[in-house]
């Protein structure tokens, strides 16, 4: 609680209200898993990150300009140890092109998560002028906007309410394993969606959140991807 209220804090001075990977410390604060990584500014520390992640890695541009990082090729997905240093260059040039006055904090280095047997959810809330936050859960992905899958409850939600969510998507069935697909650790999701719902509650300067995807699989939840406003 107290670390979170202080990234909170330090946010709140500054001119961007916005919180992407640093707000995977205040996940790891409420107990909600995130993948293993980190953000890095040079080419051979990513190499060394990758290598302490394992054979493939996922590689991130990290910059406050640039809010949907696949649009821009920002996003690479199962890169090898020995093309790290190579992606991180190639990320860091796209993000020039894109927008040559971009602000790029570095390259973000996480973990693959197998999305074979995994599910693509979003968690997200923001905050009702009269009824206070919400906190959403849907279909996740890069196609949330098409998909429009989704359903809202107060912040927040007890683990029935929670799972109530789960079942009620469009793609409930998805999650429970269909086609001779394993189910996804469907207690995870609920009780991802019950903390990220805590959260909020607890800190109404978070006026807007989104965790899009959290990947579900019969492991368990990782939120891979965090956008976080605070007001
Ligand atoms: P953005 O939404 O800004 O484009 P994301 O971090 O959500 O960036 O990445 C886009 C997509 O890439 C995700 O929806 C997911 O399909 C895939 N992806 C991202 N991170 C991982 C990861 N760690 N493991 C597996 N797939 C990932
Ligand atoms: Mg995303």
């Amino acid at each position: 609680r107290d670390r979170v209220r202080e990234i909170l804090s330090s946010v709140e001075e500054r001119s961007d209200n916005r919180l992407g990977v640093e707000a995977m410390e205040i996940f790891d604060a409420y107990g909600i898993p995130t993948p293993e990584g980190a953000v890095v500014d040079d080419p051979a520390e990513a190499e060394q990150i990758a290598e302490g992640i394992g054979e493939e890695v996922v590689m991130k541009i990290v910059s406050p300009d640039i809010l949907h990082k696949s649009d821009i090729g920002g996003v690479k997905v199962g890169v090898p140890v020995a093309e790290v240093a190579d992606a991180y260059e190639d990320l860091v040039s796209r993000a020039r092109n894109y927008q040559p006055d971009a602000t790029i904090l570095g390259v973000q280095v996480q973990e693959l998560i197998d999305l074979d047997d995994g599910v693509e959810t979003i968690v997200g809330s923001h905050t009702d002028p009269q009824f206070g936050p919400l906190v959403m859960f849907g279909l996740g992905g890069v196609f949330v906007e098409i998909m429009e899958d989704t359903t809202f409850r107060l912040a927040p939600v007890g683990c029935d309410e929670a799972a109530e969510m789960t079942e009620e998507i469009d793609a409930a069935p998805l999650l429970r394993g269909a086609r001779g697909r394993e189910a996804v650790d469907i207690d995870s999701v609920v009780d991802a969606v019950r903390r990220v719902s805590q959260l909020v509650a607890d800190f109404p300067s978070i006026v807007e959140l989104d965790v899009n995807p959290l990947v579900a699989t019969p492991d368990g939840v990782r939120a891979v991807d965090l956008r976080l406003t605070v007001d």
